[in-house]
């Protein structure tokens, strides 16, 4: 409480603040970050977010989406963003790895910083701490924070339509780690004017005829089932991305149909970018694909959505992940659900 005091003090009088996120963004990154900027602009300060990679076009429909900085399209903009803050926000990752470049800067600066997230063993930088495993995501936490400053009031609808945005991501539409207290603080957001299936809508329906045919081409041809160990795999080499022009957006929620199916428990999409081949794991139940991400991908995230990387290409990274799962093959095989 007294560092809730603290930090309102601190709010008290308008300040140029920073707010980042990780790598990659998604509809928690976005939708957390431009709802806190929102409110945080109501109190009169001047507010930059600032994301380390690009986010996919279809959450661009979010207001203040446009005024995003993006190091990797514009490193100076950043760098400037970054010189000498009042304060910084980071929200949705808990270790300044995540955030590319951007850590390093982030980590020389004086300015207090403040933690709001709900991945698993957050690192110790921040001086102000909302963490909270159990939340569905860290927009959920941007709306308890506003309410721990006692500013009710400041929530309005823009503010809401981010929140929104990110606890739908992040649930995979009310999939994943609801709560009762989550269905009570979204029946809020809707009181104050968010229009949820025309959010849905935004979010969900608005593939172009490319992304449906490509999504029906890799499920057919780059699907790989390992029955054993109930779990399916999709691959995508440098060259799918070049040969079919995809965006890195465009396979987003791509490993999440794999988990559609009924005896599959651990979904694995392995895929090149340009220096890291990157991992996306999801799991059905008790079994947690966090320990995997952590100890052989060098990353990490929630019991049943984690991610990583390794250097070795695709196929080794195939090939590894392949070579882990005698290790959980019981624990796969005995998840009810
Ligand atoms: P995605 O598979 O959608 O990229 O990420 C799913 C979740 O895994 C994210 O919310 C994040 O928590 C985690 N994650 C993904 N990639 C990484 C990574 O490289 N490092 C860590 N620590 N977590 C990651
Ligand atoms: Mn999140």
């Amino acid at each position: 409480m007294d560092k809730i005091n603290a930090l309102k003090s601190l709010l008290a009088i308008p300040k140029d603040i920073v707010i980042t996120s990780h790598r990659n963004p998604d509809g928690d990154a976005i939708g957390s970050s431009l709802g806190l900027k929102h409110y945080l602009e109501q109190l009169g300060h001047t507010v930059k977010v600032v994301f380390p990679s690009e986010f996919p076009n279809f959450l661009g429909w979010m207001q203040g989406a446009g005024d995003i900085i993006i190091y990797d399209v514009s490193p100076e903009e950043a760098k400037s963003a970054l010189e000498k803050p009042d304060l910084v926000f980071c929200l949705d990752f808990n270790s300044l790895e995540r955030i590319d470049k951007m850590g390093e800067l982030i980590g020389y600066l004086k300015c207090p910083k403040v933690l709001i997230d709900h991945h698993l063993f957050p690192e110790p930088f921040a001086d102000f701490e909302l963490h909270d495993i159990t939340a569905s995501s860290t927009s959920e936490l941007v709306y308890d924070f506003i309410i721990l400053l006692a500013d009710k009031q400041h929530l309005n609808k823009t503010i809401a339509e981010c929140l929104f945005t990110g606890i739908l991501t992040d649930t995979g539409s009310f999939k994943y780690a609801t709560s009762p207290k989550l269905f009570r603080l979204v029946a809020d957001l809707l009181e104050l004017g968010v229009d949820d299936t025309r959010i849905q809508n935004l979010v969900f329906n608005c593939m172009e005829e490319k992304h449906l045919r490509l999504l029906g081409y890799v499920l057919n041809t780059r699907m790989e089932i390992l029955e054993e160990y109930r779990t399916a795999i999709i691959s995508l080499s440098k060259q799918d991305y070049e040969k079919y022009t995809i965006q890195r957006g465009d396979t987003e929620g791509l490993v999440n149909y794999l988990l559609m199916m009924k005896n599959v428990t651990m979904a694995a999409f392995i895929h090149e970018q340009p220096t890291i081949t990157k991992i996306s794991l999801r799991s059905k139940g008790d079994f947690s694909v966090q320990e995997i991400a952590r100890q052989h991908f060098k990353g990490g995230g929630h019991k049943n959505a984690s991610g990583g990387y390794s250097y070795i290409g695709l196929r080794p990274t195939i090939k590894k992940f392949k070579s882990i799962l005698p290790e959980y093959q019981q624990a796969l095989l005995n998840n009810d659900l």
